[in-house]
């Protein structure tokens, strides 16, 4: 095998995306950064690219560009070319704030539920109709400075 370099891969990237890729709902795209190289999908609407590896060597990258353009390639002959719902990551990154299904962030929160260390709340989209419950973990408390006041005075 030859050497992976960031000119190989950034060539093969765009042999992908005008090739097998050209008609699918996203591009690969390879970067190169202080900690490695970086490989992400970068849809064409509005969904937010979604990163695959960081931080990799040129080897691993090209390794996970072949790995998209195949699975593609999979999906697409399957009849669908992009997953129905964002990944938990993706879902997480984006803050909660879109759409888990088509991305949207006209969306509407509903009552919160609150449980042991979780607090649970119902989501519908106002563009897709789904609906979803997000789910808020416990992560750590802060003292207001004025109830430690408060309480040295007692
Ligand atoms: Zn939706």
């Amino acid at each position: 095998m030859s050497k992976v370099t960031e000119k190989s891969l950034r060539a093969r990237c765009t042999e992908l995306n005008m090739g097998p890729l050209k008609n699918t709902t996203f591009g690969i795209r390879t970067q190169r950064t202080g900690k490695g190289y970086t490989v992400d999908l970068q849809y064409r609407d509005a969904t937010p690219p979604q990163i695959l590896v960081e931080g990799v060597t040129a080897a691993e990258a090209s390794a996970t560009v072949e790995g998209a353009a195949f699975g593609a390639a999979a999906v697409k002959a399957a009849g669908s070319d992009k997953p129905e719902f964002v990944t938990r990551e993706t879902f997480i990154r984006q803050s909660g704030e879109r759409c888990p299904k088509c991305a949207t962030k006209d969306i509407s929160a509903e009552h919160l539920s609150v449980g042991k260390g979780m607090i649970t709340q119902k989501h519908a989209c106002q563009r897709c109709g789904l609906s979803w419950k997000s789910i808020y973990r416990l992560d750590d408390y802060e003292v207001a400075i004025t109830g430690v006041m408060e309480a040295s005075h007692e």
